[in-house]
C-alpha cells in the first residue's frame, strides 16, 4: 500500500495480506476457535506477545484484524478493537476509563441505551454519578466538572435532536483538567468527522449502521491510542468475553469497500429530501445539520466535512389518527428503528414514548406525536420524495 493512499484505496485494500490467502481477492472467514503451533518455543513466543499473535479466537482472529486495521487507518487512530455490538463497544470504553465512585459528564440526548448504561447500570453497580448537560455551550461542561470527574462522553450530532458539541473545545478543556473523552461518531462516520484528530481519546461506533450498511449485521468498534486499545483488548474484550463473530467481520470487510461511495449518495439524497421537506406547507420544522437553517450550522461546517442521512421533521398536525394514516401509507420508506442500511426508514418516536409515559409526561419531553424521524437510504431520491408527498397529502 502506498504511503499517501486516499480513503477509498485504503478501504478497498488496506489490512489485507492476499499472499497469505493464495491470492484470494476476498479474504477467508477464519471460522476457527484456535490456532496451532509447531513446538514449545513458538507457543511460548506467542504468549509473550498475545496482542500480536493468533492464539484463540476469543482474542485475536485474522478476519477481525482486517476490519480493525481498515477502521483504525480510516479514523486516524493508532489502533481499533471490533466488538459484537455498538453497545458492547460503548460499555467497554466506559469500563476502561471508570473506577467505582467516579463522575461522568454526558450529553442529555445521548443514545438511549448508553444513557441507561450510565444512569441505571453503572450507577447501581459502581456508584458512578453522571451529570447530563445540553452540551451546546462549552460552559455546560465547565460548570459540571467535579473533583472526581473522569470522563466526558459526547455524541455529535446527538440522537433524536442532532445537537452538536464543539469537539475541539471540549477536548482541550478535558485535557487541561486531566479528564478523558470519548465520542459516539456513528452519525457522521470518520468519512465526515474525525474526532481523534480533534483531540478526543476514544471514538466509538455502532457498525450496525453505515459501516455494515446492508442491514445484515450487528457490530461495534472502539478506536484510539495504542495504550488504551491494548488495555481494552486484554480486559474488556478478552476477559469479559465480548467476542466478534468472524462472519460479521467478513461482512464488514465487504461493506467498508463501498463506505465512502454509499455515504456520498446518502448525503446527496438526504440534502434533496431535507430541502423538499423544508419547503412543504404541512411541515413546521426540519432538523438536519446539513441545512443552513440548523441552529448550529456554522459549528457543523467547522468540524464536519459532510452530513449523515438521518434527520427529523415536525408536522403541523398533532392529530394521532391522521399521523397514523400518514405513517401507514409509506411504501418505499420501510417502517422500523435502526438505520444506516440500504433501505430508507420512517419512524414516529411517539410510538415508543406513548408506551412508557402518560400524556402529561409525554408533553414534558418536549416532543409531540408530529415528530417524525427518517433515514435516507440508497433508493432513488425521486421515489423517496414521491413517497413522502403521498403520505403528506393525507395530513
Ligand atoms: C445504534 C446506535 C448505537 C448502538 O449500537 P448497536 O450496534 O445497536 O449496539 C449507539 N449509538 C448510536 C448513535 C446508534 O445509532
Amino acid at each position: 500500500m502506498k504511503k499517501n493512499s486516499k480513503l477509498e484505496t485504503i478501504l478497498t485494500h488496506y489490512g489485507e495480506d492476499r499472499g497469505a490467502y493464495h491470492g484470494a481477492v476476498v479474504p477467508p472467514i477464519f471460522q476457527n476457535s484456535l490456532f496451532t503451533f509447531e513446538d514449545w518455543e513458538s507457543i511460548d513466543k506467542a504468549f509473550d506477545d498475545r496482542m500480536n499473535n493468533y492464539i484463540y479466537s476469543r482474542g485475536k482472529n485474522p478476519t477481525v484484524s482486517i476490519v480493525e486495521e481498515k477502521i483504525a487507518k480510516l479514523s486516524g487512530g493508532e489502533k481499533a478493537q471490533l466488538f459484537p455490538s455498538g453497545m458492547a463497544a460503548i460499555t467497554a470504553s466506559c469500563l476502561h476509563f471508570l473506577e467505582p465512585n467516579d463522575h461522568v459528564i454526558a450529553i442529555k440526548n445521548l443514545y438511549g441505551p448508553a444513557s441507561t448504561l450510565l444512569k441505571s447500570y453503572l450507577a447501581k453497580k459502581m456508584n458512578i454519578e453522571t451529570t447530563f448537560v445540553a452540551g451546546n455551550d462549552i460552559e455546560d461542561f465547565e460548570n459540571a466538572i467535579q473533583e472526581n470527574t473522569k470522563l466526558i462522553y459526547l455524541e455529535s450530532p446527538s440522537s433524536v435532536i442532532f445537537s452538536l458539541q464543539d469537539i475541539k473545545a471540549v477536548a482541550k478543556l478535558a485535557k487541561s483538567k486531566g479528564i478523558k473523552t470519548m465520542i459516539d461518531n456513528t452519525w457522521s462516520t470518520p468519512i465526515f468527522q474525525k474526532p481523534l484528530e480533534m483531540g478526543i481519546d476514544l471514538e466509538v461506533h455502532s457498525c450496525s449502521k453505515y459501516f455494515g450498511g446492508h442491514s445484515d449485521l450487528i457490530g461495534g468498534v472502539v478506536i484510539g491510542k495504542k495504550e488504551d486499545l491494548d488495555s481494552i483488548f486484554l480486559n474488556e474484550y478478552e476477559i469479559l468475553g465480548a467476542k466478534v463473530a468472524p462472519m460479521e467481520a467478513w461482512l464488514l470487510v465487504r461493506s467498508l469497500r463501498t463506505l465512502s461511495m454509499r455515504l456520498e449518495r446518502h448525503q446527496a439524497s438526504a440534502m434533496k429530501v431535507a430541502q423538499f421537506l423544508e419547503k412543504h406547507p404541512k411541515i413546521k420544522q426540519v432538523t438536519y445539520p446539513g441545512l443552513p437553517s440548523f441552529p448550529q450550522y456554522q459549528l457543523g461546517k467547522q468540524q464536519m466535512s459532510g452530513y449523515g442521512s438521518l434527520m427529523a421533521f415536525q408536522l403541523n398536525a398533532n392529530d394521532l389518527e391522521k399521523i397514523k394514516s400518514f405513517f401507514n401509507n409509506f411504501s418505499v420508506f420501510q417502517k422500523g428503528v435502526g438505520w444506516g442500511g440500504h433501505e430508507s426508514l420512517v419512524y414516529v418516536p411517539a410510538i415508543s414514548y406513548l408506551k412508557e409515559l402518560d400524556e402529561e409526561q409525554f408533553a414534558g419531553m418536549g416532543i409531540s406525536v408530529g415528530d417524525i424521524r427518517i433515514f435516507i437510504g440508497l433508493e432513488h431520491v425521486d421515489d423517496l420524495i414521491e413517497d413522502l408527498k403521498e403520505s403528506l397529502a393525507l395530513i
